[in-house]
């Protein structure tokens, strides 16, 4: 697979940025560390980091889903 170097609309290789709407969705732990309860609004935001996507820094244009950019790009996903 050929690696991502550039963004394929503006050929900018300033770099990427992933959004997530989990940026904004408290997870909440316990004083032990352990999860604690996070309704289902944790449930969504969950399924929803499972596929980030990956932008631009330039043009802000979506380039891949961060799979597809690490696999492509030899970065190990979290
Ligand atoms: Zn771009």
């Amino acid at each position: 697979m050929t690696p991502i170097k550039e963004c394929p609309h503006c050929h900018s290789d300033w770099g990427v940025f992933i959004k997530s709407d989990l940026i904004n969705v408290p997870t909440n732990y316990n004083f032990d560390g352990s999860r604690g309860y996070n309704g289902e609004m944790y449930d969504n935001a969950e399924k929803i980091i499972d596929k980030p996507t990956v932008y631009c820094q330039r043009c802000g244009k979506k380039i891949c889903s961060w799979d597809n950019f690490c696999k492509r790009n030899g970065i190990s996903p979290y």
